[in-house]
């Protein structure tokens, strides 16, 4: 027999946007949320560490999906999603980082996204933000929920390199997220005191606390219930193979990210005609934007053996243990992409390549390393390929196929490679070149450019961040309208780092938490009208 609940909000998924819907919409007592979630709660101690990373990235608390085989590199790349309280923001490697001012202003002017340029949106990063250095200022946020923190922890061979990279020319920088999008330095982490401090943490436990918020976990949404225009509820599996249904009068929510969330509305029968009948779905509308758009930053791992003779290891000895544990210090604090870089070419205002370093070795497919080594992850900043996501069958459980279309547009790969010899650069200058003793993911030191495009193709891999495949906009491709409903219903709407129409420059969690800080105020305005 199906289960039978009814709410005002149903949210589909406990990640990033998911959870600040939890916790902003259930701030209204008349209003009763349903959090239907696929993953479990964070128990375990690797959500509170830092250096987790690693783990993170296979078991449990990852969907661990792979995509379809690359036409650029010839075989297929991770695509690791979390899946649990925080979703991917429980699993990812904390780096705080916006994304400039044209990222939003292009929103707005290139895609129709009225209300989201860069002054529209930069109150709700504020709101968002609780930073213990910066604190307030008309950048930063000291009140809100999220913690920005620089590390406890920096590995002497990170300060090395944001050394040698000032002397190679680059401004230092000890605010990423101000003025200035470009310049060297450690980066701000979404951690607090020491430990991780993922969107669960700085919303959805919170939540949990009100009675007017439940949430249902290890259950996986099918597809919306919908009656002409109007989404009415869900359909879900639990772990044990039993469905259910949850009934909403206010609004149906999904925030299920950027590879589910246009699985869930494929699953409901909003997407391309074509793919929704070869898969015998009923079409509830012909939306060609569905699925389409994926972005991902590519990203080419630069990594060193490095000398450590007179510098720590972060790797998780029991003295390393036992030190995070008394207080939170040492090498398990570290984030390990504890500093970077953006980086503009030909003095344009907006950077082109990103970088994230750290004493450890960050990478698919390496071979088993003995020697200790240093990553500088180089990623194209403003990617201008454009994947897909398509499922392959009517049922939720399936893996949809995922087609990040890595270097689809040449220019990326050009992007990159200068990127990569600029890096290549930065590692010849001292204090960090004293530190380098050879490399795994190039050719020798200083590989011609030959080698060089050959080794960025063999390693190359996303940077984990997908976007834009329920993109917001007003064109024929758009998906959601710029209050983020679904084109066609009243009260459908999608609100994750899907709705992008253009991925950011640097990391997405950031920029996704603002869309859901946004996306519910538009939603009160609408439950309150
Ligand atoms: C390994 C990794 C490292 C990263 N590092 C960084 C970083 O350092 N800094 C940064 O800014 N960004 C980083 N990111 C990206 C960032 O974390 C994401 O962009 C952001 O968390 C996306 O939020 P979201 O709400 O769109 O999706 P998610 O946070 O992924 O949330 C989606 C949730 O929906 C659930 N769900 C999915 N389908 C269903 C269904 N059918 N039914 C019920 N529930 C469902 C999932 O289990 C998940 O909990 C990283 C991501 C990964 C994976």
């Amino acid at each position: 027999m199906p289960q039978a609940d009814h709410y005002t909000h149903i949210i589909v998924g406990a990640g990033s946007a998911g959870s600040v819907l939890a916790s902003r919409l259930s701030e209204d007592k008349d209003v009763r949320v349903l959090v239907l979630e696929a993953g479990r709660e964070d128990h375990d101690p690797l959500h509170r560490t830092p250096a987790t990373f690693l783990p993170l990235l296979g078991g449990a608390f990852n969907w661990g999906y792979l995509s379809v085989s690359q036409a650029a590199l010839g075989r297929p790349v991770a695509v690791p999603r979390g899946r649990g309280y925080g979703g991917s923001s429980a699993v990812n490697a904390n780096v705080y980082l916006r994304g400039t001012a044209s990222d939003y202003d292009g929103w707005r002017d290139e895609y129709g996204a009225d209300g989201w340029g860069w002054d529209d949106v930069l109150p709700y990063f504020r709101k968002a933000e609780r930073n213990s250095r910066l604190g307030d200022d008309p950048y930063h946020g000291a009140d809100g929920p999220l913690r920005v923190e620089d590390g406890k922890y920096v590995h002497p061979v990170t300060s090395a390199w944001v050394a040698a990279a000032v002397n190679a020319g680059l401004e230092h920088t000890d605010d990423f997220n101000g003025e200035r999008g470009t310049g060297a330095g450690i980066f701000q982490s979404t951690v607090h005191d020491g430990r991780r401090w993922s969107a669960a943490d700085a919303y959805l436990r919170p939540a949990l606390l009100r009675p007017n918020v439940r949430i249902l976990a290890g259950v996986t949404v099918g597809r919306v219930v919908l009656e002409g225009r109007r989404a009415v509820g869900v359909a879900y599996v639990d772990g044990d193979g039993d469905e259910g249904m949850a009934w909403a009068d206010g609004e149906v929510v999904i925030a299920a990210g950027a590879i589910n969330s246009p699985q869930v509305l494929l699953l409901s029968g909003i997407g391309p005609r074509n793919d929704l009948e070869q898969l015998g779905i009923h079409v509830n509308r012909d939306l060609p934007g569905v699925g389409q758009n994926l972005q991902d930053h590519p990203a080419f791992p630069l990594i060193s053996t490095i000398d450590t003779a007179d510098v720590p290891t972060l790797a998780a000895t029991a003295a390393a243990a036992e030190q995070f544990e008394r207080d939170q210090t040492g090498p398990l604090a570290s984030t390990f992409a504890e500093a970077g870089a953006l980086v503009a070419f030909d003095g344009n205002a907006d950077a082109e390549i990103e970088y994230m370093t750290g004493a450890v070795a960050l990478g698919e497919g390496l071979p088993e390393l003995t020697e200790p080594v240093f990553t500088n992850v180089v990623m194209v900043a403003k990617p201008r390929s454009r994947g897909t996501v398509r499922i392959v069958s009517r049922d939720p459980a399936i893996a949809p196929a995922i087609d990040p279309a890595i270097y689809a547009d040449p220019d990326d790969l050009e992007v990159m490679l200068e990127g990569v010899q600029r890096a290549i650069s930065i590692a010849s200058h001292q204090p960090f070149a004293a530190h380098v003793t050879g490399t795994i993911t190039t050719t020798g030191q200083h590989p011609s450019e030959e080698q060089l495009a050959a080794d960025v193709l063999r390693w190359t891999q996303t940077t984990y961040h997908p976007t834009s495949t329920c993109a917001m906009g007003t064109g024929a491709m758009a998906v959601v309208d710029p209050t983020l409903r679904v084109h066609g219903f009243d009260n459908l709407r999608v609100v994750d780092a899907s709705v992008m129409p253009a991925i950011t420059r640097g990391n997405t969690n950031a920029p996704t938490i603002m869309i859901a800080e946004k996306a519910a105020d538009l939603i009160k305005e609408t439950t309150r009208a």
